[in-house]
């Protein structure tokens, strides 16, 4: 992958006006100052770095001051200018943003497990402050990931794994499936080569046909929502690597893999989406098991769409997702298209939509609160987000994110510390469920309440998985 140029990124901020396009021509020749003479170790002048992480940036249609704090997202650390300066020069905005990212790299303890540690507890604790400096640290991370072949191949695991440790998960709670995809595909890349490539050539042995059907497919539904009248837009695309990886890795085969191959339907507004699944479903027989409606009831990331896979020609199975094209915004590039939809102030726009929408944010910092000790943090974190959730529901239908391993109690817990201290029986689907009955993907959960109740006894921190369950069962017995 080339780096971008100047004109590149410029070509790119149409979207922005002439005052903030001024401003970001001066962030532009500031850096190429200050890292004037120094070199990447591709070769290239050090300033093709900051520009096309501005310029990755400027794809998912970032405002002004993340495409500067990009140009500039290096020179704390690499140069002689200090965040005051930056400050002075720029804005208040730019200099805390380039400053939150040079904070996260540029740490030095004894020991590595606390580097790691603290380090990642100042990414996640920066989504706080302003979550564009996540956002600027995850292109950085990209294009550092794409440009990997020149670091050592002891260099290019660690990053490889970090990048799946941490930034992977990153992108996925913020809702940015395009970055998170090639994050995946270029970690897989330096972890496992050999599966990547084995899986590549899979992949380009089955493209003729894969491509015919995608045409056929592509024709049809044109035709098909034509007759219904309904204006749209088609996309398809094929699953990334990884995704492939992921399922041939738990023995599934090519043909077995639902969504290898998705059809995006992207249509002006809701009722349009739900008219196109009727017309699909009168054309092409769904898979009953896949259907999803994303769009009565989002992703915890926010992501909003439907799902159904179709026997589609030659009997492949199709997957369709059909969304607005506001939805597909939000769905391609996460969080930061809730500015691009408002363009208000990106900062406050940001963190709002952050605090109230998406879920993670709420348990990352209920566990930064309840533990200094960095390296607990950074475990505790894994093991309720990093490594994966389960999604339960309430008794009125609200979604409810867990990590593996949640039981009832957690659940109570989670819902309200009232409920966890006068729970006295669960129901999980209709049935009455021990209180540390493990809790499955999909599960229906009522919570059984007593006023008079004991309350929980200390022997239920053991049930527990989560630890905000845990601390307050404690205080309680305290
Ligand atoms: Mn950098």
């Amino acid at each position: 992958m080339k780096s971008a140029s100047y004109e590149d990124l410029m070509n790119n901020l149409k979207y922005l006006s002439k005052k903030e396009l001024d401003k970001i021509s001066k962030a532009f020749l500031c850096a190429s100052n200050l890292h004037k003479g120094q070199k990447r170790q591709s070769g290239e002048d050090y300033v093709s770095h900051p520009l096309t992480v501005a310029f990755i940036l400027s794809e998912m249609k970032a405002d002004s001051d993340t495409i500067c704090a990009a140009l500039l997202h290096d020179t704390i650390e690499d140069t002689d200018i200090t965040k005051d300066k930056l400050e002075i020069m720029f804005n208040k905005d730019i200099a805390t943003l380039v400053d939150g990212v040079t904070k996260i790299s540029k740490m030095n303890f004894s020991s590595r497990e606390e580097q790691v540690a603290t380090n990642t507890r100042k990414i996640i604790t920066s989504l706080d402050e302003d979550v564009r400096i996540v956002i600027v640290k995850l292109a950085d991370r990209l294009h550092n990931m794409r440009t990997l072949d020149f670091k050592s191949e002891f260099k290019q695991k660690e990053n490889a794994l970090e990048t799946m440790e941490i930034f992977v998960p990153l992108a996925y709670y913020l809702g940015a499936y395009q970055l998170k995809n090639e994050l995946e595909d270029l970690s897989l890349k330096y972890l496992k080569p050999n599966k990547y490539h084995e899986i590549q050539a899979i992949m380009e042995k089955t493209s003729p046909e894969l491509n015919e059907i995608t045409e056929e497919m592509l024709s049809e539904m044109n035709e098909l929502l034509e007759q219904h009248d309904i204006p749209f837009e088609l996309v398809a695309r094929i699953k990334n690597v990884y995704g492939i990886y992921k399922n041939i890795s738990k023995g599934k085969k090519l043909a077995d893999i639902h969504d290898l191959l998705a059809i995006k339907v992207i249509v002006n507004d809701i009722k349009d989406c739900y008219l196109t699944l009727g017309a699909i479903h009168s054309k092409y027989n769904p898979l009953n098991s896949k259907f999803k409606d994303y769009i009565a009831m989002p992703k915890t990331n926010m992501y909003q769409s439907l799902h159904t896979t179709v026997f589609g020609p030659g009997d492949y199975l199709v997957q369709t997702q059909i969304r607005t094209s506001q939805m597909n915004l939000v769905n391609t590039y996460g969080l930061t298209a809730y500015w691009d939809l408002n363009k208000e102030n990106a900062k406050s726009t940001m963190q709002k939509e952050l605090k109230s929408k998406f879920q993670f944010f709420k348990l990352l910092t209920e566990i930064n609160a309840l533990t200094s000790d960095n390296q607990e943090f950074v475990s505790q974190v894994k093991s309720e987000l990093f490594n994966g959730s389960i999604y339960v529901y309430t008794p009125k239908g609200d979604i409810i994110e867990l990590p593996y391993g949640s039981t009832p109690i957690d659940f109570a817990y989670k819902i309200h510390t009232d409920v966890g201290n006068t729970m006295v029986g669960a129901i999980v689907n209709d049935n009455p469920e021990a209180i540390d009955y493990i809790l499955q993907n999909k599960d229906r959960v009522k919570i059984i309440t007593d006023p008079l109740s004991f309350g929980p006894r200390a022997e239920w921190q053991e049930k527990v998985h989560t630890m905000k369950a845990k601390r307050l069962i404690r205080e309680f017995n305290r």
